[in-house]
Formats: structure tokens, C-alpha cells, sequence
């Protein structure tokens, strides 16, 4: 189980490596020439000046509204005719951030991926199925550059048409599908329906990194049977491919010889002790069309002390376990809906869905949680053991109430956790 707990011991942070900073060097010396946008990003910061990880820690952040600004091209750090591809993230929420890549970016995120599929196991004996979107989106080509670099056999399907996509998987004989958690639960309930099991030869799965709890991986893995990893990745940076996890599941490499990753305490600002949670802050040490210099993605995870039992140099962060933007302030404890989450994952009788109410109350804040219940009828027994669980795990009583199955609403989008009645 994993638990947003934090560790307060350890007092050490990852620390750059000498050729990570050596690397950061490089680029900062001729960032604001190159670049217009860090022109006026650094102005009055002598880039020269960042000598060492503390100097480094002292540079501003860069965040997506930052990039949005630079709309369309401003984030080109090179010549028009060194840019081979543009990517973009999706702009549901306002401008999309356009990130131009040189070919050498291309490349680089290529290996990478590469990287990804080696550590999954993959070979280039195996076949693999890509189900996530081609076009101005990173992940249908990451996944099939990587793929062809790996020297594996693409199968590049893109989302969507089951029928075409299970006719494939069988006739091909696909042995590692690339999805999102969503389309390969779907895939694997499509598949028990038609009773195709037998046909089907996959292995493994390589699932882009939204956040997906235990329950569905646990669906997907076996009614699919096969090995599943989470890989990690963002348009800003690249796109996915930047991160995953071995076999043996502690958490998810990332390939530091490419990016330089922090963790910060989103409230703060200030970097965290490795093992602790935050949010993950990345610099791209040999970018080239659109460097980024302490870009805040919004993800939270952790650092992994320790080593892998794979041997592996690479470093380790958590699988991400949401959004620094969901986190709730009560009664001035830092609260994220998964740690309520994996506190209600303790208890049989409570099903998955819940319902997170925040209000203040007489001068105080309070926390209503509503959960579903799986079946049991004594509501009252078990309301008191969860509110004294999180209690002892997080630090607060909230005020529980098991609820009927089926009493909360239902999306098909993502559900809404979390209401916080108190800025309404
Ligand atoms: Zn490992």
C-alpha cells in the first residue's frame, strides 16, 4: 500500500550529479541568447552566476501558463530550420503550448523510449500493438519511434475501433499493448465478452501514466494476464518515455543522463527531502528546440531512496499519485485525495466510489466524506473505524457516512472527488 505519509528522518536530497550540473552549465551559458523567451524569463539573473545545486534551486520556476504565453513558436531556442517536428498539449483548458523539437530532440526522445521498452522487457522479437492518438499529441509516435529504435515490430493502430483493433491483436499475434489504463480495461472486458481469450498472445502492457488505482490494475493484469508498466512522459518534456517502471514494480526509473528532477513542496516552492512527496519539477539537460529550465508539471511523487534489486543506475520516482493542484488544506494539514483513497481501499465493505466534501463549519474546517458501501449494512460500525483511521494516518477527524451502492453520481468522465464548499 502506498501511503503519502511523509518521511522525516532522512534529511538528505538527491543530489545533482557532477555531470548534470556540468550539463545545466552548458546550457544556461547561451540560454538567453539562443532564446528570447528566457530572455525575458532571466532578466536581471546573470545565468553565469549558477555555479552549484543551490544557485540552480534559487532560478525561478516555468510553468505551463508561462509556455502558453510563448504561443505559437516563442519557446524555439534554434533556428526555424532546425525545428524538424512541433508537438503541442491539448488546448482544452485555453492556448496549447507548442513545443518544437529539433532532430536531435527527436532522437533523443527515441532513445529514450527505447530505454522504456528494454526495461518492460521488450525485445525485438515482440510486436507492439500502439493504441494511444498519432498527431499533434506525443504519445502515438513516442510510442512507435521507441519501438522502431528498440528494433521491435510496430503495429500502429491509434485509438478506438475495437473490432479492427482485437481482429489485429489475434491475427498478428501482438504480444505488448500500448494504451491508456481505460482503453486496455476496456480491451480486456471486450476481449472475456467475445471469448477470445485463447487467441490472444499478449505479455505485457505499457499503460501511459494517468493516474489509475490499485483496483483497475489489478482487473486489467489479470484479465489480460500479462505484466504491466506504468511509463511516465509529458508533451513539455519530450513526451512519454522520459520514465518507467522494471519488473521488479519499486517505483519507476527516469533516465537523469537526459533530465535533471526535483521535488518540491507545492506550497513552498522549496525542495524536499528525497523520500518525501511533492510535486516533480524537471529540467531537460540537452533539449535543444525547446529547453526547459525548472518546469513544474504539476504531477506529485517522491524520490525513491536506495537502489533498485535490478542493479539499475537510473534513479526511481513513486507512480504518480495525482494532482498538486487537488490538494486540500484542513485544518492546516496538506491533504490529496488518494491518501482518503487508500484509506478507504483498507476496508472490504466500502466500494470504490466516494465523494469528498470540504466546508467550514462554526469557524472551523471539516471534511465530509461520503463512500458506498459494498453490501454491509452496518454503516454506523464501520463509519467510526474509518474516521478513526484517518484520524491516526493523516491527522484529522473527518465526519464519514457510508452511503448505498449507487447513491453517488456517476460520470463518464472523471468523477468529481473532491467539492470544497468553502470558497463557493
Ligand atoms: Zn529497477
Amino acid at each position: 500500500m502506498r501511503l503519502l505519509r511523509i518521511a522525516t528522518r532522512k534529511k538528505t536530497t538527491m543530489e545533482m550529479n557532477p555531470q548534470q550540473l556540468e550539463m545545466i552549465g552548458n546550457q544556461l551559458a547561451t540560454l538567453k541568447e539562443r532564446s528570447p523567451f528566457y530572455d525575458k524569463k532571466f532578466e536581471g539573473i546573470d545565468l553565469g552566476d549558477v555555479k552549484t545545486q543551490a544557485d540552480f534551486e534559487k532560478l525561478p520556476f516555468s510553468d505551463k501558463g508561462d509556455l502558453r504565453e510563448a504561443y505559437p513558436l516563442g519557446l524555439a531556442a534554434v533556428p526555424q530550420e532546425k525545428i524538424v517536428r512541433i508537438h503541442s498539449s491539448s488546448g482544452t483548458t485555453g492556448t496549447p503550448v507548442i513545443i518544437p523539437y529539433t532532430a536531435k530532440d527527436v532522437q533523443d526522445w527515441a532513445i529514450q523510449f527505447a530505454r522504456c521498452y528494454e526495461y518492460a522487457g521488450v525485445t525485438p522479437a515482440d510486436r507492439v500493438q500502439i493504441t494511444p492518438g498519432y498527431g499533434l499529441w506525443t504519445a502515438g509516435i513516442g510510442f512507435q519511434n521507441g519501438c522502431e529504435k528498440l528494433g521491435a515490430m510496430a503495429v500502429p493502430m491509434g485509438p478506438g475501433n475495437t473490432d479492427k483493433q482485437l481482429q489485429m491483436m489475434m491475427d498478428l499475434k501482438s504480444t505488448v499493448i500500448c494504451a491508456t489504463s481505460s482503453y486496455a480495461l476496456l480491451l480486456a472486458e471486450e476481449i472475456e465478452k467475445r471469448g477470445i481469450a485463447d487467441k490472444i498472445c499478449l505479455k505485457k502492457g505499457v499503460i501511459g501514466s494517468e493516474r489509475w488505482g490499485e483496483k483497475m490494475r489489478e482487473r486489467i493484469r489479470t484479465e489480460l494476464g500479462i505484466e504491466l508498466y506504468d511509463i511516465y512522459g509529458l508533451t513539455e518534456i519530450y513526451g512519454p518515455g522520459i520514465g518507467i517502471n522494471c519488473k521488479y514494480d519499486t517505483g519507476m526509473h527516469y533516465w537523469d543522463d537526459y533530465l535533471y528532477l526535483e521535488i518540491i513542496d507545492p506550497e513552498t516552492g522549496k525542495n524536499v527531502p528525497d523520500g518525501e512527496w511533492g510535486e516533480i519539477v524537471i529540467t531537460t539537460l540537452v533539449k535543444e528546440g525547446a529547453p526547459l529550465i525548472r518546469f513544474r508539471t504539476h504531477d506529485l511523487s517522491r524520490i525513491i531512496p536506495g537502489e533498485c534489486p535490478c542493479g539499475s543506475p537510473f534513479p526511481r520516482i513513486d507512480v504518480i499519485s495525482g494532482r498538486s493542484d487537488d490538494m486540500m488544506k484542513i485544518k492546516g494539514v496538506n491533504v490529496f485525495p488518494k491518501q482518503i483513497e487508500e484509506v478507504l481501499s483498507l476496508f472490504p465493505e466500502l466500494s470504490s466510489e466516494y465523494q469528498i466534501r470540504i466546508s467550514h463549519l462554526d469557524g472551523r474546517d471539516s471534511m465530509r466524506i461520503y463512500v458506498e458501501s459494498s453490501g454491509t449494512n452496518d454503516f454506523k460500525d464501520i463509519q467510526k473505524k474509518v474516521a478513526e483511521t484517518i484520524k491516526s494516518r493523516i491527522g484529522f477527524t473527518p465526519i464519514v457516512y457510508v452511503v448505498e451502492l449507487g447513491f453517488l453520481p456517476r460520470s463518464e468522465k472523471k468523477s468529481k472527488r473532491v467539492i470544497d464548499e468553502r470558497f463557493s
